[in-house]
């Protein structure tokens, strides 16, 4: 909805460093959490509001997700799927509230890490994390249920396009519990989406000019590259 900063919250290394660090003594993350093959994130140097959730809340976001955010709802949308967020950026301290919350429900530091990252190592730190839900589905998080709508089955299907790749599904190497409502934004894998998007394009939208190119390709091959190359670097950006 705005691309207009709302908020600087990148703190030094060392810093931040610190508060995990103190953190995890006062949660009683084991020793070892580092080792169970999870990233360690840096929370986002900027963040916008990327839309508002049912209540009104603001969903921040790294600005580039929110732009490719916009992007894929747009696109969604033209096929008449809805989504929305539920959960996108977070800091660490409130990654530890929720432990802290999931501690005073009963539930052990053992279960809650599989499914609640100690602070650190959440990708919602990053701003490129959200948790998509949709309208009538249960709140995150219901594994089954969100992967029987319509919006995952789209999700599954275009997501990658936009740049965002599901996290954590069914077995992943992490030890967390299957996330189908988790989708993280990576602008590499965007940017190859957008230009094997816009070679797509081309194809399509220039019939005749593609004929003559099969013409010429099978004559001088180097040559179609070339003139294809100059078009798709002709066109405005569309990368997030
Ligand atoms: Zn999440």
């Amino acid at each position: 909805m705005t691309s207009t900063p709302v908020k600087a919250v990148g703190l030094s290394n060392k810093s931040y460093l610190e508060r995990i660090a103190a953190l995890h003594q006062e949660l009683l993350i084991p020793s070892d959490y580092a080792t169970r093959g999870l990233t360690f994130h840096y929370e986002a140097d900027e963040l916008v509001v990327g839309e508002l959730d049912p209540n009104g809340k603001e969903m921040l976001m790294e600005p580039r997700t929110a732009e490719s955010w916009r992007r894929m709802k747009e696109a969604a949308a033209v096929e008449a799927v809805v989504f929305f967020i539920e959960h996108a950026y977070r800091s660490v301290e409130v990654q530890a509230n929720i432990i802290r919350a999931e501690s005073a429900r009963g539930s052990s530091l053992e279960k809650s890490l599989t499914c609640i990252a100690a602070p650190g190592y959440s990708e919602h730190h990053t701003g490129r994390a959200l948790d998509i839900a949709c309208p009538g589905c249960l709140p995150v998080p219901q594994t089954d249920e969100f992967e029987r709508t319509v919006a995952f089955a789209w999700l599954t299907e275009h997501a990658n396009k936009f740049g965002f790749f599901m996290s954590y599904p069914r077995n992943n190497p992490q030890g967390i519990m299957c996330e189908p409502w988790h989708w993280c934004f990576h602008q590499q894998k965007a940017q190859q989406g957008v230009a094997g998007y816009r070679r797509l394009l081309f194809k399509y939208q220039d019939p005749v000019i593609n004929q003559l190119m099969e013409i010429i390709n099978a004559r001088h091959p180097g040559l179609t590259l070339v003139v294809r190359l100059a078009r798709v670097r002709d066109r405005p950006d569309e990368a997030a």
